[in-house]
């Protein structure tokens, strides 16, 4: 077992760390909630290519396996993360083309994630009859000579209103919904689709979220990603979310970091009873779990992402890591609002921002009660 980063790795994860810090991070908490995105934060990553870094090479991508997508994304979290929760929902509409996309699939769709201009993806499952709750979706999409008429809507879609497509999740058949689910990836022109509203969220600022409304839209056959056999569309749906909850971790990682790294700071700053509140032992402990804890998911999403990538079981390990992540994430950013007393209720500071952006990541990509139903389901 290795626990070393590649050099290569390493040069990456220096690199980014280096633009987050001065291009991203100070933009951070003049985000306002809901209309705070704009395309200049997107524009510093696509300069290096890394708005979709999981896109192969050859349409012209960085190819990156999962465990370096993680390492990357923990760095965006750690400045931004709501910059980070939009190129993780960009990265999770691609992956069921990387999945069981066809050549031509990914040769109209990949490359516009691509370079210095790239754009944004969505991927579009939530309804509002239910989330966890599969067989209450309604969205369908009935065959129709060459393809397919898409009728209903979908909400709390990360990206919606600024994305160049959507992976959006529906049943082609009434009576069993789940097992006839297919992706449809559908262009954000196109005729039929509107936005009913952008959703005001208390975290991830930056990050544009809504309900869009599908009226009729006319898919062709070649724009749906076809399971070959019955239920295999409900398969790559369970794939793509087992990928893309280690991605959660990851981004959990990042915030719970610098949670922990501006307690620290603080710690050792603020002086009471006549030396700086970490000699205070219970300071110096509660520092120490965060410390633990944050190394306990970051290692978790390691492995999950490492399974990934070399092919194993990661069902189990990618879920594990979700759960860890997002609960370390919330203990972790609360802790460090203890630690920095008064100053850690204050409205607009960086310990708010985080405990709000950390408290979503117990609910998106499958809530942690769907996760451990996941985890005891492979017990
Ligand atoms: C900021 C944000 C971004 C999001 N981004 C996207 C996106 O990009 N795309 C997208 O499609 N969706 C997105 N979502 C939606 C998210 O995936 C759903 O909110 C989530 O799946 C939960 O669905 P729900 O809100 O309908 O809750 P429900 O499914 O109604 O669940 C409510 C509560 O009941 C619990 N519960 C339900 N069933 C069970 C059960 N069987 N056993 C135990 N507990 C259960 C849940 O754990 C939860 O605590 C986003 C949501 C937010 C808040």
């Amino acid at each position: 077992m290795d626990f070393a980063l590649k050099t290569r790795q390493r040069k990456l994860v220096e690199m980014v760390r280096e633009l987050v810090n001065s291009e991203i991070k100070p933009h951070l908490l003049s985000s306002p909630a809901g209309s705070g995105f704009n395309r200049e934060l997107v524009r510093q990553l696509a300069i290096h290519n890394l708005v979709c870094p999981t896109v192969p090479e050859e349409y012209g991508g960085r190819g990156l396996d999962r465990l370096t997508t993680a390492l990357l994304m923990e760095e965006i979290a750690a400045g931004h993360p709501g910059v980070a929760a939009v190129i993780a929902a960009t990265l999770h509409a691609v992956e069921p083309i990387l999945l069981a996309g066809s050549d031509a699939q990914k040769e109209k769709y990949l490359p516009g994630l691509t370079g210095k201009d790239a754009g944004l993806a969505a991927f579009a499952l939530t309804e509002a009859s239910g989330g966890s709750d599969l067989s209450m979706m309604r969205t369908c999409a009935v065959r129709k000579g060459a393809g397919f008429y898409l009728n209903g809507s979908k909400d709390y879609v990360i990206n919606a209103p600024v994305a160049s497509w959507i992976s959006v999740i529906a049943a082609t058949s009434r009576e069993q919904r789940k097992a006839s689910m297919r992706v449809f990836l559908l262009e954000q022109n196109s005729s039929g689709l509107s936005m009913v509203r952008q959703r005001e969220t208390s975290g991830l600022n930056y990050a544009p979220i809504g309900e869009i409304k599908f009226e009729n839209i006319f898919i062709e056959e070649e724009n749906v990603i076809k399971g070959q056999e019955a239920g295999s569309g409900y398969l790559l749906l369970t794939q793509t979310f087992d990928r893309g909850r280690a991605m959660v971790g990851a981004i959990s990682v990042g915030i719970a970091r610098a949670a922990l790294e501006a307690a620290l700071e603080f710690a050792e700053n603020r002086v009471q009873f006549g030396t700086s509140i970490k000699n205070h032992q219970a300071v110096a402990f509660s520092l120490a779990d965060m410390a633990t804890r944050v190394e306990m998911a970051r290692l978790m999403t390691y492995k999950a992402c490492w399974l990934i990538d070399k092919g194993g079981d990661y069902t189990a390990a990618s879920a594990m890591a979700k759960v860890v992540g997002s609960e370390t994430a919330q203990q972790v950013t609360c802790a460090a609002a203890d630690i920095l007393g008064a100053r850690g209720y204050e409205k607009g500071s960086l310990i708010e921002q985080l405990v709000r952006d950390a408290r979503v990541l117990s609910t998106i990509e499958g809530t942690n009660n769907m996760q451990r139903a996941v985890i005891a389901s492979q017990l």
